[in-house]
């Protein structure tokens, strides 16, 4: 379950909503494909992960 101490850590935060979104494997969010590569950590926010898809390059 969620709860409010979890959610508090941003990394924690951004680790509950990947496996939330995607249980499995990481998916593009425009288009599905499953063929996406990492691009680097977000420069304001290093918890998030980047990623660009491979299918359309973004
Ligand atoms: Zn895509």
């Amino acid at each position: 379950m969620l709860n409010i101490q979890t959610l508090i850590d941003d990394a924690k935060c951004f680790e509950t909503v990947r496996t939330l979104r995607w249980p499995e494997e990481v998916r593009c969010v425009q288009c599905g494909s499953a063929a996406i590569t990492k691009q680097g950590r977000d420069t304001t926010q290093p918890e998030r992960q980047k990623y660009r898809c491979s299918d359309w390059g973004r």
